[in-house]
């Protein structure tokens, strides 16, 4: 058994205002087996849409779990919809019952007879106590198939979940792991990165455990998502820890990270391990640069200050970039990037000084220097470095690609 669907069950979750998470965390505790998903589908509490779906998945996959539509009240389908599905009537399970009535009865309350449809449990079904709700969850195997009901909760349905993995998902799954790692890319483009990597494709899934990828661009970044099967942890790591080495032989520092790390991480671990600080002067990016180095637990080994020198006068004033070098290049050009990053930096005292100048749109854009025009530079007392970025997209998009580029920056000025 290796191929999982997950249904989440709920009116409100074809809503704009309610997201489906349980499916990440049901993904993630199914992976832990080897079980992969093959696909999710997200149906409102109505019989016919549910019925439909879950026929479709019993005939695709081994496993099904469903979330969401076991509350007492009429809208909640879920348990007889699987039970007509799967042929399976209904009984009262007095246990259940007593159990639900003590609850309400600890809390001061009487049992609504209503929640005795939460008792109702298919024959031959399993019960999953709910330790933090009324609803119970249910195991159903049907010959080579299995359905698990969990309750929409999360706070109910976690801890259920994990049970089903240490008992009788585990009971039925090859014993297997499937593991991921995530590498994140900066300074390539998504086809660039793919025609890089390409040719370690073939190898991976040659291998006596194959390695399959996919590449994701968002935004200033690429990813590369990794994942394998194999009978124990430590195989998988060590098979997607080569996989990922091999990656990095390729694509070289342009891979900033292999674990999860975000790159302001990356770089808050960079200036700890060589005991430098760091001043930063922003001014299209109005602070964000600063706000991620400083979101790092800690950053405070490592961040001096920073200014927002958002007028010419302010980059004048604050950081002493010379008049004469705005007048010549203009506000938006690496010369005052530059002195920007100088400025901050000697009047820090700072090992490393960041200037970022540009232009987030959507206005302000010219013929030579267009919306999405960054210069950005970092300066250290040996060296200096700067870069005009051309980057696509709206004002927020421009803001963040640029505190991307910055961090990078100075992350490769540090490795090089
Ligand atoms: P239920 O009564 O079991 O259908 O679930 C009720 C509550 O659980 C909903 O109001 C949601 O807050 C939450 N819930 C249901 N399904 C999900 C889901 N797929 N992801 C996250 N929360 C959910
Ligand atoms: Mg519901």
């Amino acid at each position: 058994m290796n191929r999982a669907a997950i249904l989440a069950v709920g009116s409100e979750l074809l809503t704009p205002s309610r997201v489906d998470t349980n499916s990440l965390f049901i993904t993630e505790q199914l992976n832990l087996l080897g079980v992969e998903v093959a696909f999710k589908t997200i149906v409102g509490d109505d019989r016919d849409e549910l019925a439909t779906v879950l026929r479709h998945a019993l005939g695709r996959v081994d496993v099904v779990i469903c979330c969401g539509g076991l509350g007492p009240t009429d809208d909640d389908v879920t348990r007889e919809v699987v039970a007509g599905v799967m042929r399976r009537a209904l009984l009262e399970d007095e246990s259940i019952t007593a159990r639900i009535r003590k609850r309400f009865e600890s809390r001061g309350m009487q049992m609504p007879e209503i929640n005795r449809r939460q008792a109702m449990v298919p024959v031959g079904a399993l019960v999953l106590d709910n330790t933090n709700g009324t609803a119970p969850g249910l195991w159903i195997e049907d010959g080579a198939r299995a359905v698990a009901l969990l309750p929409g909760p999360p706070r109910e349905l976690k801890p259920m979940m994990e049970r089903l993995v240490q008992g009788p998902l585990k009971a039925r799954t090859g014993h297997q792991v499937l593991g991921r790692r995530v590498i994140r890319i900066t300074g390539r483009s998504e086809s660039h990165t793919e025609e890089a990597v390409r040719s370690l494709y073939a190898e991976w899934t040659a291998m006596a455990t194959p390695i399959s990828a996919t590449i994701l661009a968002s935004l200033g970044q690429i990813e590369l998502h990794l994942s394998a099967r194999a009978g124990s942890h430590e195989t998988v790591a060590a098979v997607l820890g080569e996989a990922t080495r091999d990656v990095s032989g390729v694509l070289g520092l342009d891979v900033y990270s292999t674990d999860g790390r975000p790159l302001e991480a990356v770089l808050g671990d960079l200036l700890v391990a060589r005991a430098l600080r760091v001043a930063v002067a922003e001014s299209c990016t109005g602070g964000l640069v600063t706000s991620r180095l400083t979101d790092v637990p800690g950053s405070s080994q490592y961040v001096d200050r920073a200014v927002v020198a958002y007028a010419n006068d302010a980059k004048v004033s604050l950081l002493g970039v010379p008049q004469a070098l705005i007048d010549q290049h203009g506000a938006v050009s690496e010369p005052v990037a530059v002195a920007m990053a100088t400025g901050i930096r000697t009047r820090a005292k700072v090992d490393i000084g960041v200037g970022v100048t540009g232009i987030a749109g959507p206005g302000g854009g010219s013929p030579e220097k267009p919306v999405g025009t960054v210069a950005i530079a970092a300066a250290t007392a040996a060296a200096t470095r700067s870069r005009l970025f051309r980057f696509v997209g709206e004002r927020e998009m421009v803001k963040f690609q640029a505190s991307q580029a910055a961090l990078d920056m100075v992350r490769r000025m540090l490795l090089q």
